[in-house]
């Protein structure tokens, strides 16, 4: 659509007129007032992370007028988000709640059902309810970004409180850990380490979870689970409820901390490498969700074009092997990025197993941070791995004109022989649809997220084209093997839900059960996670 056209065609809800929709938001403009409902008739505009939009995915992978909202609405309250809910059962409208809408390269703020109305919790819901210093806890709002609980950490002069970061931190605490996002302290476990929420259900009522359900306690954030049913897990990566509050667990600052970098010189030692981390990582000498990434994330990390890196008609892994040899530790194939937590005293033995662990590969390599420059790349993980927020991973955007992301993560066991499974499936599909890959294995307590990051072209429809497709035969062929993805873009989200099947689905009809039971008007982000009200179900909603 032309944009100057798409301000005469507003985006209507599904199964909408325009004189319904206009009647069903004068009665939402009526309670929450005209400067909190906004709808969204202007030209779409992507931004950036900073000023990201709140109308649609700015990482479109199909036209981005596809997964786009019909209007935004601004709750200043829990009473308020209520009454949305309540609004949009009496009308039967698709609603989507977003925290901050910063899910880049998952969806970002979009919408699966086009003409939804996005509630943007983060705009008016965003104090720090509680810092408490001695439980080292905290209770926030759904606007609550890392980047501002960080600051006001530091603004209370609390030094003895880290908190967790993921890779980009200006997303929200809330709606990082309802995705289930994960960051790089030893408290990276978002969800782990969250205590007690406070959810509103899609038909308007109010609980609170764990210790919360006791009125006048005083332990909702330090007891997760309270009595009877752990409810919790339920309300991340699903549609069946609006969490308001959240309690979060938070990091005591260990008394020093030491980020180290090996590097290791060829492709063909993945294996060994992993070998080498897994005792290290289930023994906990390996304390933090450590990387293991491809010297082509280090080139990407420089944040150039891939024009100015790439000699035209060079093999990819030629031009990374030629820029690696003047990165400032040399050629090298993997490097792995790691912290050390305590004082020297504590760290010191657990360096050492880790030097012995990994130097018995030929090859490998500790670089001393000493030598690498203020900018580069190892820094900034050093910021992330101590809690301190940053969005330096953006400047991998610059590979490709327009650029954007999509990421493929699959879960698999510390093993070699996984890695390098996945790591085929992986590079198969890229070639197929021409696409730079980028690797990376992130090591959880006793599995690894393989992330991909395809980086690509957004206002080119065949680069786009490419991603979608690469993005389809790599879940399903993972798949194949036993490989599941632990989170996906909103678009693959029916795809992967449909490779969890065991029983002929049988964990979907449990999560349909719970859907039609607590949302019978099936208003509540309809087809998130891949999970569709009884109206949408098996119309031919499913991608
Ligand atoms: P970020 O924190 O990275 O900006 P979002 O706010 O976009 O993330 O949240 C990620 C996803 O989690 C959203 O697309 C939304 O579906 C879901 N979500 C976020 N916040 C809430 C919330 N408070 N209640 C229910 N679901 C939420």
């Amino acid at each position: 659509i032309d944009p100057r056209e798409r301000a005469q065609l507003p985006v209507l809800p599904q199964g909408f007129t325009s004189s319904q929709f206009a009647t069903a938001l004068a009665e939402i403009i009526h309670y929450l007032g005209k400067q909190h409902v906004e709808i969204n008739d202007k030209p779409l505009d992507d931004g950036w992370y900073i000023e990201h939009p709140n109308t649609h995915d700015a990482f479109n992978l199909f036209d981005s007028e596809d997964t786009v909202s019909s209007a935004a609405v601004y709750p200043g309250s829990v009473e308020d988000v209520q009454a949305i809910v309540r609004w949009a059962n009496k009308f039967r409208m698709p609603i989507f709640p977003i925290s901050i809408g910063r899910n880049f390269g998952y969806g970002g703020a979009a919408p699966r059902v086009r003409g939804s109305v996005v509630i943007d919790l983060g705009r008016r819901m965003n104090r720090i309810l509680d810092i408490n210093p001695d439980d080292c806890t905290c209770l926030v709002e759904p606007g609550v970004t890392f980047y501002a609980l960080y600051e006001e950490i530091q603004k209370r002069g609390y030094k003895h409180l880290w908190i967790d970061v993921p890779d980009l931190g200006g997303g929200s605490v809330i709606g990082n850990t309802l995705d289930r996002g994960v960051g790089y302290t030893p408290y990276g476990d978002h969800f782990a380490m969250h205590s007690g929420m406070e959810v509103v259900l899609p038909r308007g009522h109010l609980v609170r979870t764990g210790m919360g359900a006791l009125p006048g306690n005083n332990t909702w954030q330090t007891f997760p689970y309270g009595f009877g049913p752990y409810y919790d897990g339920i309300f991340t990566q699903s549609n069946f409820g609006i969490v308001t509050k959240m309690g979060m667990t938070l990091m005591p600052n260990p008394g020093g901390h030491e980020s180290f970098m090996y590097t290791f010189e060829k492709e063909e030692d993945l294996p060994q490498i992993v070998e080498a981390i897994r005792p290290l990582r289930i023994g906990n000498i390996l304390e933090n969700v450590a990387q293991l990434k491809h010297v082509v994330q280090e080139v990407a990390a420089l944040g150039k074009p891939r024009a100015s890196c790439i000699h035209p008609g060079e093999a990819l892994t030629d031009g990374i092997r030629r820029i690696a040899t003047s990165l400032p530790y040399g050629d090298c194939t993997w490097i792995y990025y790691g912290t050390c937590y305590g004082p020297a005293e504590l760290r010191n033995p657990k360096l050492k197993i880790i030097h012995a662990a990994f130097t018995r590969i030929p090859g490998a390599r500790k670089i001393d941070p000493q030598t690498l420059p203020p900018d580069h790349y190892f820094w900034s993980r050093d910021r992330i791995c101590s809690g301190v927020p940053d969005i330096r991973e953006l400047s991998w955007l610059n590979w490709q004109p327009n650029g954007a992301h999509v990421f493929f993560s699959p879960i698999c066991p510390i093993k070699g022989q996984d890695a390098e499974r996945l790591l085929a499936i992986a590079g198969k599909w890229h070639n197929k649809y021409n696409l730079d890959i980028f690797p990376a294995f992130c090591v959880g307590a006793r599995e690894m997220h393989l992330i991909i990051n395809i980086v690509y072209d957004r206002g080119c429809e065949i680069s786009r084209q490419n991603a979608y497709r690469c993005m389809r035969g790599m879940i399903q062929e993972a798949a194949g093997y036993g490989y599941g993805e632990y989170r996906t873009h909103l678009l693959f989200q029916d795809q992967v839900a449909a490779t969890y099947n065991w029983k002929n689905g049988a964990l979907m009809n449990l999560h349909n059960s719970i859907k039609d039971t607590l949302d019978p008007n099936g208003i509540l982000a309809p087809g998130r996670l891949g999970i569709w009200p009884a109206a949408y179900r098996n119309r031919g909603w499913e991608l």
